[in-house]
């Protein structure tokens, strides 16, 4: 594996930061986790468009073009020889001092890795997963835009454990009012007679690539779409369930917080979107 690290490349163990990085240091910069499927990049147009928004929102300039971004993520990949697999792009801040202060760092750093991606396996995407909801909310829309997707991951990192804890993959987390957002890498999606919901980014949600292809195709396919507000009641009444992400896909949840989703099996709207989506990945 070699390790893109600010217009060089590192074998996977010599791939090093500088511990002054404030990256690091406080979780300042930004990052995207992008698809390769068949030699192509999944969407990276859109991928590099929130990396370079997220990026502005905080007064992170990045030390290159979006052209020049593209091209060298896609040189990355060639590099590694990689026909399917994960992108994870990041960008601190920089080495700095010890203090808060981003003017310290003189440049932003740009760190590309292209790897094999952990699957989950097969049998969750036919039987869905269980989910719960966590105790770990969402940080506020007015403290942190969630459609800036930063390096601060420490609260859906403390959702994943209560997950783990409960021994599900997943957790919902809600926002500061209580209303549903997302999960800690995934957003979510419930089907209710017929139609699909999915909260809005001024819930709490990241705008998920994913989460826009999935609107896309659900409307190709006629299914009706609402993004609105959803409480816990809207989910535990669901007639199916589904969360979205790059490394996830489209997976059916068929249990939240112990309560049964319909049958207790990926439902027929779950099942084509995942079918429609599937197909779409390769056709894309
Ligand atoms: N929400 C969060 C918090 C995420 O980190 C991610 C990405 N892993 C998603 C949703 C899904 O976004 P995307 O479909 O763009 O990968």
């Amino acid at each position: 594996m070699k390790v893109y690290i600010d217009g060089k490349y590192y074998e996977k163990e010599e791939a090093c930061i500088s511990v002054f990085d404030h990256g690091l240091l406080y979780g300042d910069g930004v990052f995207e986790g992008i698809r390769i499927y068949n030699d192509k990049v999944f969407k990276l147009g859109e991928h590099l468009v929130r990396l370079y928004q997220s990026a502005k929102a905080i007064l992170l300039n990045i030390p290159m073009t979006i052209e020049q971004m593209q091209k060298k993520v896609e040189e990355v990949v060639r590099v590694n020889k990689k026909r399917d697999g994960y992108i994870r792009l990041v960008v601190t801040r920089g080495r700095g001092d010890l203090g808060l202060d981003p003017d310290k760092c003189a440049k932003a750093s740009v760190i590309i890795i292209v790897a094999d991606i952990a699957l989950y396996p097969s049998e969750y995407y036919t039987k869905g997963i269980a989910i719960i909801t966590s105790s770990s909310r969402r940080l506020p829309v007015d403290g942190l835009d969630p459609r800036i997707k930063s390096l601060n991951y420490l609260n859906n990192i403390m959702a994943k454990i209560e997950a783990k804890q409960a021994g599900c993959l997943e957790a919902v987390m809600l926002n500061k009012e209580g209303y549903v957002a997302e999960c800690t890498g995934d957003n979510i999606f419930i089907i209710k007679a017929g139609e699909l919901y999915t909260p809005t980014t001024y819930q709490g949600a990241l705008d998920g690539i994913t989460r826009a292809t999935v609107l896309d195709l659900a409307a190709t396919l006629a299914v009706p779409c609402h993004t609105r507000t959803l409480s816990r009641y809207d989910l535990y009444n669901a007639d199916e369930c589904f969360l979205t992400g790059s490394g996830a896909e489209v997976i059916p949840v068929t249990a939240i917080d112990g309560r049964k989703m319909g049958d207790g099996k990926p439902g027929s709207v779950t099942r084509k979107l995942l079918a429609a989506f599937r197909q779409f990945i390769v056709a894309d």
